[in-house]
């Protein structure tokens, strides 16, 4: 018998098309003789119950490949579509998720299970801000031209070629569009690959660039497994650039398949920041900030997981922190009332209660949490906070990507202790200062190795900014121009002064 195909679902009472997306047309299947016959779909669950809720086109080799030729075709149309034109289809995408973010939201939470009401408020409206963003900066685009002896430089921004995205399920439409939008603005064409764990908005994405008008090609969508579906699509030659954000070891086999054909790669990968606290610091606002890393049940690259404290004011600090806490309510991501829903997969949980019983055995102590939710059950974990963790263990020194902060201590006014522990893993994406000194914010912050650095406030982000993170965080930086650097092909083009035509005549 044939392998059943996908085709589409019913999400949170929306339709999803749950097909790749390939040359504006959806696939279910492309296989030839040199691809293995697996199944055809794989199941997606939600979060939230462990419901499935779709059966999912299961890419492999052939549809990377009928991907890469259908935005090849279309690149040379939309390279040469003037700025201007591919502004305005961006605008024009950016309405249609204005126009459905309602329904974007709630199949992102049924498929992430990050709260409904951030994604009403924050992020859906964020996705159409990235779009529109990066439509106006390209428009904005450019150096002043300059001379060199009577001559004058002029740098452009060319499109290099296709484009592949490939993404994570903590922030899944999110994060693909603050690649797909300056990628598409530059006039690359893209294909973007999905986290298995969370297909769903990219294909209502899909939708949304049709009815936008994109023409066929210029955006694609191949669903799959990362080995299956991602590692041929980074290794195709004739991809000009891959954009990933994920884990790092996820980042060493993209590095390597990338670098066959030498095509610049993108990372934004894991963090383990740090929060700390000094003594001056209005330690309400500081424990604000503590309770904050909670967020998306700690599934946040950002999220500043170690706290740092100033000994003489930790005693008040932590007081203040657990008050918060007890009012931080656990449950269903689509209940108003939630403060802390599930994490993605119960793989997942076990991979995160892991870093935490090995913790407790080696000596720490669990202020709060410490297991699973056994109330809520499957993917339900309690907010965690662990003391007594040395700065060399596993838990300090590794991504857990969920709820668990630890909590270390440096003697009073001993900065260079701070900085130390602060500094002292293998990650540099982003750090976080409670302080009330000026001076002392300064004298840190220039010490820090991060990406990003908030000063008594988290989370922060204007698009203009650089984004990305140093050490084994990332390679590259996001943002503003700095997007556009990363996605065209520069060109500086050198003109000699007067004498045109009359040089021949002479
Ligand atoms: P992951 O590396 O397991 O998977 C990410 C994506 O890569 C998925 O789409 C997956 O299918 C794909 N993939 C896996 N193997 C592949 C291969 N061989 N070739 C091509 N693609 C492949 O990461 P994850 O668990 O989905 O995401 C969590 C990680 O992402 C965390 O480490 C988190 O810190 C990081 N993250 C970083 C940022 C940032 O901006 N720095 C933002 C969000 C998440």
């Amino acid at each position: 018998a044939p392998p059943e195909l996908p085709d589409t679902a019913t999400v949170a009472g929306v339709p999803v098309d749950t097909r790749h997306w390939i040359g504006g047309t959806r696939v279910a299947s492309v296989r030839d003789a040199t691809d293995s016959a697996t199944a055809a779909t794989f199941t997606d669950h939600s979060p939230i119950d462990g419901a499935p809720l779709a059966e999912i086109a299961r890419g492999g080799p052939g549809e990377a490949r009928a991907a890469v030729a259908a935005a090849l075709e279309a690149f040379p149309g939309w390279a040469a579509t003037p700025p201007a034109e591919r502004a305005r289809s961006l605008h024009a995408v950016a309405d249609g998720v204005e126009a459905r973010a309602d329904e974007l939201a709630r199949v992102e939470t049924a498929d992430n299970g990050a709260l409904l009401r951030s994604h009403r408020r924050g992020v859906m409206p964020r996705v159409a801000h990235n779009l529109r963003y990066f439509a106006d900066r390209l428009l904005a685009l450019g150096h002043d031209d300059f001379d060199t002896r009577g001559h004058t430089n002029h740098v452009s921004w060319d499109p290099a070629g296709p484009a592949v995205l490939i993404t994570p399920w903590n922030a899944p439409l999110m994060l693909a569009s603050w690649k797909i939008a300056p990628a598409l603005a530059a006039g690359n064409t893209v294909i973007l690959k999905p986290a298995e764990w969370t297909p769903l908005t990219a294909s209502l994405f899909a939708d949304i660039t049709h009815d936008a008008g994109l023409p066929p090609g210029v955006f694609n969508v191949v669903q799959g497994y990362g080995p299956e579906a991602g590692a041929p699509l980074v290794a195709d030659p004739r991809v000009r650039r891959v954009s990933f954000t994920g884990s790092v070891p996820t980042a060493r086999r993209i590095a390597a398949a990338a670098a066959e054909n030498l095509v610049p790669c993108s990372f934004e990968l894991g963090g383990k920041s740090p929060l700390l606290v000094f003594a001056d610091a209005d330690l309400e606002r500081a424990a604000d900030l503590a309770v904050e890393q909670y967020d998306n049940a700690g599934q946040v690259c950002l999220a500043a997981t170690r706290i740092l404290v100033e000994e003489p004011v930790r005693d008040a600090f932590l007081g203040l922190f657990m008050d918060r806490v007890a009012e931080l309510r656990q449950g269903d991501p689509r209940d108003e009332a939630t403060g802390i829903g599930p994490n993605i997969h119960p793989r997942h949980i076990d991979r995160v209660d892991g870093f935490v019983r090995r913790a407790l055995e080696a000596g720490a102590k669990a202020v709060i949490g410490g297991g699973p939710n056994t109330e809520l059950g499957g993917t339900y974990y309690l907010p965690t906070l662990l003391t007594d963790v040395a700065q060399d263990s596993e838990i300090v020194q590794e991504e857990v990507f969920g709820p668990v902060l630890t909590l270390q201590t440096f003697p009073e006014g001993d900065e260079d202790e701070a900085v130390r522990l602060a500094n002292g893993t293998r990650f540099g994406l982003a750090a976080t200062l409670a302080t009330g000194d000026r001076a002392r914010a300064e004298r840190i912050t220039a010490r820090l190795v991060a990406g990003t650095v908030w000063v008594n406030c988290f989370f922060v982000r204007d698009l203009s900014a650089p984004f990305g993170g140093s050490r084994q965080s990332g390679v590259g930086r996001e943002g503003g121009d700095w997007s556009f650097d990363f996605y065209c092909d520069l060109k500086n083009t050198v003109t000699a002064p007067g004498g045109w035509g009359e040089a021949r005549r002479g």
